[in-house]
């Protein structure tokens, strides 16, 4: 595990430090002690009288190196270079017989604290260099630390990481060695640190950043990028071993995490980029692994996605359809298609569902079910569902004419309730439009009640309260929990088309969706089945009391032009 480099400790001056004497003359040794023991400060003092034996000593990591410049036949330059090699940083004060100026322009170079004369010295000036140089180390500790690590986590920063890689790089590229750098993203945070403050988001990425670097080894490199956003660096490692950190990082935060406001559920995605001697640059390990995370996050979050040529191609497409997406919407290019809502009893239809569809013009065809997800990914959704409020509000009347007394039903995407912005702007063209409020259905999905229970509970009951409709759709997949029904504010519920697939050849589906039907109308609730391409499928709905259907027995998705042959045929 490397260690979380928490700020460095600062001792202030009148502090008692641990001083290493380096003296070769026992009288100079005791000379030097004894004008310590004058400033009336009680060190603590370590003693060596050659090379080897301070370098023993520096294990006992003292605060202070006090060192003569002759040691026997070595010189204070010896130990420096020692130390050095180690990578043992501490301030060191010279002290020598002889006053020379080459010699002290050398120290000045190799960095030095001070360098003092020993026909000069007295017990003041000694206290004063050693609580100067003791200062000046501790800022300049100071200084590297912010340089270097990221103060909230203790992790390293960009620059460092950059710089590890960087080695990391030029290592295998030397040796034909292979590693891999992961990019990791914590699923929902800004949600978190919106709705539950900075100082609970601060506190998550604390936890998150220990859990990581318990997973990894102690030479892997933890940094963070800023945000929520952390890059690990993993050397002299392969593709099943790099795969499997990614799946023990992906399990480390499964555990809830305790938080002083309470518990705390939250996932990380990863883009993983394994990296040996033929790859071009850092920069290009590290943008492939952030785009191998993009892709994690587009399938889904809580999973991690590796980077190869195949995901670099469907990337390519992907950002195609990225660009084409931003223009649709810039242009308002979709188009919207209508679907049917028929009374089971009575074949009438009593609504129509808008269904989005992807401009005509692109070669590139997509499915709702595919752009929807991009244009979530890249936060286009409030302005497309703004426009697909315009575009069916602008329709209505001529639906209207067709099947009076119609409801229009939206699909609004569960990131629509982050904020406001869509149920003001639904309610404002309702308005300006002088448009019954009743007639227009919001379609919405469980998910919202997973990821937004608060904030979705209090917009639908104000939609509800001036007479907006709230539908919950797809009901029956994903996390179906039968006490939404009782608990939601909503008026009507979708059974989702997969669960009607087996009906009426499968008992026990049949006897589910009657159930289900049974429960909802006690319950007073609007029931629309989804997906009916079937008579038998139609018999059965309408024999268990089902109120409305939608599918392509009754009717598809149609445009204006197609709905207008629909109702009043062929002219
Ligand atoms: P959904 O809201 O559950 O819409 C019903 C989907 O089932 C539509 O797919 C529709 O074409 C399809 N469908 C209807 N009847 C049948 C049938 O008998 N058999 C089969 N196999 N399919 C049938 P579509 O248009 O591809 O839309 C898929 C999903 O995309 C929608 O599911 C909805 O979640 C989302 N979507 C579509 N338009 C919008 C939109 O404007 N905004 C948002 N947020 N989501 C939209
Ligand atoms: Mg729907
Ligand atoms: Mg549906």
């Amino acid at each position: 595990m490397p260690t979380l480099l928490q700020a460095p400790a600062v001792k202030t001056p009148d502090q008692n430090l641990k001083l290493l004497l380096v003296d070769d003359d026992d009288e100079d040794l005791y000379f030097l002690k004894r004008l310590l023991k004058q400033s009336g400060r009680s060190h603590d003092v370590l003693e060596a009288r050659n090379v080897d034996q301070a370098v023993e000593q520096l294990q006992h990591q003292p605060d202070i190196v006090l060192l003569d410049f002759y040691l026997g036949h070595q010189t204070a330059f010896d130990l420096l270079q020692r130390m050095q090699k180690s990578g043992c940083q501490l301030p060191v004060i010279l002290l020598t017989g002889h006053d020379d100026a080459e010699i002290d322009q050398l120290a000045l170079n190799k960095g030095i604290a001070d360098y003092l004369p020993k026909r000069i010295v007295n017990t003041a000036i000694l206290d004063r260099s050693i609580r100067y140089a003791h200062r000046d180390f501790q800022r300049l500790q100071q200084l590297e630390y912010l340089a270097h690590y990221d103060t909230l986590t203790g992790l390293c920063n960009r620059r460092l990481f950059m710089d590890r890689l960087q080695h990391a790089y030029e290592n295998a590229r030397r040796q034909n060695r292979t590693g891999a750098l992961l990019y990791i993203d914590v699923d929902g945070f800004k949600q978190i640190n919106d709705e539950l403050g900075h100082a609970t988001g601060d506190e998550l990425l604390k936890v998150v950043a220990e859990r990581m670097s318990l997973i990894v080894r102690s030479a892997d490199t933890v940094a963070r990028f800023g945000g929520d956003e952390f890059v690990i660096l993993l050397e002299n490692i392969g593709a099943p071993e790099a795969h499997r950190v990614a799946q023990k990082l992906l399990y480390s935060m499964e555990k809830p995490v305790q938080l002083r406001s309470g518990s705390v559920q939250c996932s990380l995605s990863i883009g993983l980029c394994g990296f040996s001697a033929e790859y071009g640059s850092p920069d290009e390990i590290l943008s492939s692994a952030d785009r191998a995370l993009y892709q994690a996050k587009l399938i889904g979050k809580h999973t991690y996605c590796s980077f190869n040529q195949r995901l670099m191609e469907s990337l390519s497409r992907q950002s195609l359809i990225e660009r084409l997406a931003q223009q649709a919407v810039d242009s308002g290019d979709f188009f919207l298609h209508y679907q049917p809502r028929t009374s089971s009893q009575h074949n009438n239809v009593m609504g129509f569902e808008a269904l989005a569809r992807w401009p005509r013009r692109d070669d590139v065809q997509l499915t709702p079910g595919d752009f929807i997800p991009v244009l979530e990914a890249l936060g286009l959704m409030d302005r497309f569902t703004q426009w697909v409020i315009d575009k069916a509000l602008t329709d209505l009347p001529r639906l209207r004419h067709w099947a009076p007394g119609c409801v229009l039903s939206l699909n609004v995407s569960s990131s629509s309730f982050a904020s406001d912005s869509v149920k003001d702007y639904l309610l404002q063209k309702l308005q300006q439009l002088q448009i019954d409020p009743a007639s227009i259905e919001v379609e919405v999905t469980e998910s919202l009640f997973i990821e937004r229970p608060d904030s979705a509970v209090r917009i639908l009951n104000e939609l509800r309260a001036v007479g907006v409709r709230v539908a919950l759709d797809d009901f029956g997949t994903g996390y179906s929990s039968l006490s939404y029904l009782n608990q939601l504010p909503i008026d009507t519920i979708k059974l989702d088309r997969q669960f009607l697939e087996q009906v009426p050849a499968v008992p026990r589906s049949t006897l589910l969706v009657a159930a289900i039907v049974e429960l909802a109308c006690n319950l007073q609730l609007n029931v629309v089945a989804e997906g009916v391409e079937h008579e038998p499928q139609k018999a059965f709905l309408q024999s268990c009391g089902c109120h409305e259907m939608q599918g392509y027995l009754t009717g598809r998705p149609m445009s204006l032009d197609q709905l207008q042959m629909f109702f009043t045929g062929p002219v």
